[in-house]
């Protein structure tokens, strides 16, 4: 068994923000030493010919030692350490040397989250004050050269607060401000996939009629953001329309990669980077079962999701659990997860 590249991710330290829209979920953060990192990487090493190592797959740069893992993964991988254009807010308000080590990576642009208004925003990140980080963030990032990319996630419940966003990069003059060091502003909008936290907001879930209020701002940024030609490109298909399309589609499918991506958890659980790390995931304990027991799991699809999927006709999952007259909006895959997930949960798998 080996796999052309595998990608690992622990999550060595969590994430100080417990949002309410996480596909990963908010389990409690972890205190891993930097020693596990190597223990991971040698036990994946004997089975793929590239392995790349990070750190971390919820919140980038959150330990104060975030100097020393990057470079610690950039040792263990086979290819030079990447960052993503990812980072912590959390770390840039409270930590000065942060922003000026992310431009010293080379990093143009940056990623920021946010969903309307501050106390909106703060409902959403789950944590008081976390708004007012955001829009400090946008400054020191521009300080040092990188473009913030605004991110919106939006439901019913937030849509309506679109505008104050858009008046807040206005007054803000983000898109000057970016242009005047060579960088380029950017912003998008989307419902993210409908798993772990996100899920909660099924009821709450983008309409085609919700589409109407997103002002023109949003709408030209996003289409270039995902290089789309419609709102309804991005947002997807409504649920009743995917719906019947599924029940008419008797076909299985296997998860199995040749470059997987695994992210494990604080206690060495390791989950396919495909949805939520949910139990029905779960490929076994890299500690009690090594990364061969591991792999295995995952090249035969014995993880319940998996397992579901490729033995249960796809009709049978949807018929099952999805909802005829849905008039929420979404991709055909994050569709597929959302009713394999609850499909798994609800058979108790
Ligand atoms: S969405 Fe990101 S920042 Fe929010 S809780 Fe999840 S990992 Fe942390």
């Amino acid at each position: 068994m080996k796999f052309e590249e595998i990608l690992i991710c622990l999550d060595m330290h969590g994430c100080p923000n417990r949002c309410r829209h996480c596909w990963l979920g908010t389990t409690p953060n972890g205190n891993m030493p930097v020693s596990e990192l190597a223990f991971a990487a040698e036990e994946f090493r004997p089975f793929t010919e590239g392995l790349q190592v990070y750190d971390w797959y919820r919140e980038p740069d959150y330990p104060e030692n975030y100097q020393e893992l990057f470079a610690v993964c950039s040792r263990l991988s086979d290819r030079p350490g990447e960052h993503f254009e990812l980072a912590s807010f959390w770390r840039l308000v409270r930590d000065r040397e942060y922003g000026k080590w992310l431009s010293s990576l080379g990093l143009k642009a940056v990623q920021l989250t946010l969903f309307g208004t501050a106390e909106t925003t703060d409902f959403y990140v789950g944590r008081k004050g976390a708004y007012r980080e955001i829009l400090e963030a946008m400054d020191i990032l521009i300080e040092n050269k990188i473009s913030p990319r605004i991110q919106v996630f939006v439901n019913r419940n937030n849509i309506g607060e679109l505008g104050h966003i858009e008046n807040l990069v206005r007054e803000r003059e983000l898109e000057a401000r970016c242009r005047a060091f060579g960088g380029a502003f950017s912003c998008f909008l989307h419902q993210g996939s409908c798993d772990g936290k996100n899920e909660k907001w099924y009821d709450a879930w983008i309409t085609q009629e919700d589409l109407e209020k997103i002002p023109p701002f949003f709408e030209a940024y996003t289409l270039r953001h995902f290089g789309k030609e419609t709102l309804t490109d991005v947002f997807g298909r409504t649920e009743q329309a995917l719906y019947e399309e599924l029940i008419a589609d008797s076909s299985t499918a296997s998860y199995v990669s040749q470059s997987p991506v695994f992210n494990i958890d604080k206690d060495f659980n390791v989950y396919p980077n495909i949805s939520t790390p949910a139990p029905h995931w779960c490929l076994g304990n890299l500690k009690r079962d090594g990364a061969g027991a591991v792999l295995e799991n995952y090249a035969e699809s014995r993880s319940a999701a998996q397992h579901t999927r490729l033995t249960v006709p796809l009709c049978e999952i949807v018929k099952a659990r999805g909802d005829r007259g849905g008039r929420g909006l979404f991709s055909r895959e994050d569709y597929i997860e959302l009713m394999l997930n609850r499909y798994c949960r609800e058979m108790g798998k």
